[in-house]
């Protein structure tokens, strides 16, 4: 169903955050309420926001001062309390402000002199049904009130959009309200118990979904018997290993024993590797790929971005080429001819070996006899997308690469029943990345940036805000601040970029001619730069733990001590100790259970950045006994195929994972 709307603007503003259908509006939930529920009066704190509804006793009086305009009156709330009122900068409020009328007034309380200063006010009393008010995440040009309008007109006409599809012995189990109820009671709640029942049920939903898409892919992979091509010899394997100038670690031997097993076996692989930033995922799926080669197939390895498919490009034609392996990279954007002579290549078997992005699902292309597939930054793709992948051979592997490490029984919940192997080890020592938290004008930035240039170390500068905003600068800005000192020594990236630009800076920054990189996305930062000595991440706040530490994984790869600075402003306290967890410690395992307590339960949004799958209503962290829940349901449905309702909820995944229509993009 199209937006309801018919202001064009709003529609292109709602666009941009993804909302392109009445279903995307309704599914896009607040992330917080607002309160209009009258404020207890006998118990009231200095500096509170209060809600009271009472009458004006004096007439309002009207000035000006210090180019402020300020209506005072005097006010007696329903309990015959009686407070001084200010209402700032708002004169065209005197018209409505009479004698004796009836008002609500949310306010923020100064006990000393027992003075409301006036927030918001209202003719009359609040609706019981109205007293909690929505708040959603919108671009700053969207008016909240006519986004609210378009909501509630949109859910007056849900019952057109999406009914209930769990089976009726689970909802009822589980006590689940319909479906648009539910959501209904989301977006508008009546009371707090509403956004409770309504949450609960459209988080079971969502979660029963994820699970029961996980579960026929699963299923899909188990009926299917491989075949290889050609035994595997696994002392080839093992010559290629001893051949590598580097001695594995523990973790990466395990791991290969327990992937090649995979291989060699007549059941297809469905495989985590999970492994924390700079534990060496990569030649483990080199590995992969060449025990997949001696198998007689080809091997396909997908990433998330151009720059880290060339990287990956890269080092496998380094290890395996010697090996008279063929190895070609497959890019979206590369020129047509030359993409089409790729896939020919592909397609009657002259290529070994694939690396690229997305392009190498689409539908046009053809593999000569796919064996494996590996997908690094996994959290980047979606179900669907991997199933394309998967789908372009009659019985593939599969290798998911995870650089979130989460305890296994959280990673057996969300991805469902698959296997995982863990890098807990380093290769080499650890590195030493010394963290600090400053603020925007502090000293450091500089001098850091100096330090590592003296150094000849390169530095990474972070700057996710597009605009500016208070403090907090666009990488824009921060590009142009350093621009005049360090010269040509320093160059500016972003994902606006025209691909051919990006690759030549990353090239250039590869190759120590730029020194300083300014970068908006952080993706790009999956490259491998062993002299990079330092990073400063500019609004550290609008990244979560994981995802910081992920960042200043990038520097200090040579095994030399390396900086990372994080930017934000000192205003709030709550902030920089979040953040200041980081300066003491560097254990990925410990990082990502801070970042789990951390998230209150007030926080209804997905897990953001942290290499989780996106979820619309659940949060991993607060909900993921929920997850264990479903799975017993999932494998419940699936084995009572019989029952009516049951097969229409299958029917009803089995479309969703077949349809294109849900693949979620990726932001490259
Ligand atoms: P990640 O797990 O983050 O993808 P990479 O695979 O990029 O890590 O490895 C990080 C760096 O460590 C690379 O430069 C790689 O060549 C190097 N490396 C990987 N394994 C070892 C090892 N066993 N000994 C020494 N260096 C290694
Ligand atoms: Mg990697």
């Amino acid at each position: 169903m199209k937006i309801l709307s018919s202001n064009q603007e709003l529609i292109n503003q709602l666009n941009r955050i993804n909302i392109n259908r009445s279903e995307d509006l309704i599914n896009y939930l607040p992330y917080r309420y607002e309160s209009f529920y009258y404020s207890d009066e006998d118990d009231l704190k200095d500096k509170q926001r209060i809600v009271i509804l009472g009458r004006l006793v004096s007439n309002p009086r009207s000035f000006n001062s210090s180019g402020l305009n300020i209506i005072t009156f005097h006010f007696v709330s329903n309990n015959n309390k009686f407070y001084l009122c200010k209402l700032f900068n708002r004169p065209f409020y005197l018209k409505i402000l009479n004698l004796e009328d009836q008002f609500t007034i949310v306010a923020n309380y100064n006990i000393k002199n027992h003075e409301l200063n006036i927030i918001n006010i209202k003719k009359g009393e609040i609706p019981l049904e109205e007293r909690l008010k929505p708040v959603y995440h919108l671009p700053s040009n969207i008016l909240s009130s006519s986004y609210l309008h378009l909501v509630k007109k949109t859910l007056n006409r849900i019952d057109e959009i999406s009914g209930d599809i769990v089976p009726f012995k689970i909802r009822e189990k589980y006590q689940l309200i319909n479906h648009n109820q539910a959501l209904k009671m989301v977006h508008f709640p009546k009371n707090m118990n509403e956004i409770h029942k309504g949450l609960r049920t459209l988080k079971f939903e969502e979660c029963l979904e994820y699970c029961y898409k996980n579960k026929l892919i699963r299923e899909q992979n188990k009926s299917i018997s491989k075949v290889l091509k050609k035994p595997i010899d696994t002392n080839l394997i093992n010559d290629f290993v001893k051949n590598l100038s580097f001695k594995l670690t523990k973790d990466q031997i395990q791991a290969i024993k327990e992937i090649v097993t995979d291989i060699k076996s007549n059941h297809l692989m469905y495989r985590l590797l999970q492994g924390d930033v700079g534990t060496g995922k990569t030649i483990v799926a080199i590995v992969s790929l060449y025990a997949c080669f001696l198998s007689g197939k080809q091997g396909v390895l997908l990433a998330p971005t151009d720059s880290l498919a060339r990287q990956h490009y890269e080092n496998v034609k380094k290890e395996l080429e010697p090996y008279h392996i063929n190895i070609c990279l497959l890019l979206g954007n590369m020129k047509n001819k030359e993409k089409n002579e790729v896939k020919e290549k592909i397609k009657n078997g002259e290529y070994d070996i694939i690396i690229g992005t997305h392009a190498v699902f689409t539908s046009s292309v053809t593999y000569y006899a796919l064996g494996l597939a590996i997908i690094d930054e996994q959290h980047r793709f979606g179900v669907n997308q991997r199933n394309m992948l998967v789908d372009k051979g009659n019985d593939v592997d599969l290798l998911l690469m995870s650089a979130t490490p989460i305890p296994r029984t959280l990673a057996l919940s969300i991805y469902g029943d698959l296997d995982i192997s863990t890098l807990a080890l380093y290769p080499k020592e650890k590195r030493e990345v010394v963290t600090r938290v400053v603020d925007y004008d502090s000293l450091k930035i500089e001098s850091l940036i100096d330090y590592c240039l003296e150094n000849s170390r390169q530095v990474f500068i972070v700057c996710p805000k597009i605009f500016s905003n208070g403090k907090s600068k666009s990488s824009e800005e921060i590009y142009q601040k350093f621009k005049n000192k360090y010269q040509e020594k320093i160059a500016l990236l972003h994902g606006k970029m025209a691909s051919e630009e990006k690759v030549e800076i990353l090239d250039k920054f590869k190759s120590n001619i730029i020194s300083i990189l300014v970068s908006t996305t952080i993706v790009e930062l999956g490259i491998d730069v062993k002299n990079a000595g330092g990073i400063i991440i500019y609004s550290a706040n609008s990244f979560g733990l994981a995802s910081l530490h992920q960042l200043r994984g990038r520097v200090g790869r040579d095994g030399q001590k390396a900086f990372c600075l994080l930017v934000e402003s000192d205003e709030n306290q709550e902030d920089i100790e979040r953040l200041k967890f980081l300066e003491n410690c560097s254990d990925g395992f410990e990082i990502s259970e801070e970042d789990m307590k951390r998230r209150g339960p007030g926080d209804f949004i997905g897990v953001e950045q942290s290499g989780f799958p996106d979820f619309n209503s659940l949060n991993i962290i607060n909900d993921f006994k929920m997850f264990e829940i479903a799975r017993d349901r999932c494998n419940e449905i699936f084995n009572n195929l019989d029952d009516a309702e049951n097969i229409k909820y299958h029917q009803y995944c089995l479309n969703k994972i077949s349809n294109n229509e849900f693949i979620t993009l990726i932001d490259n």
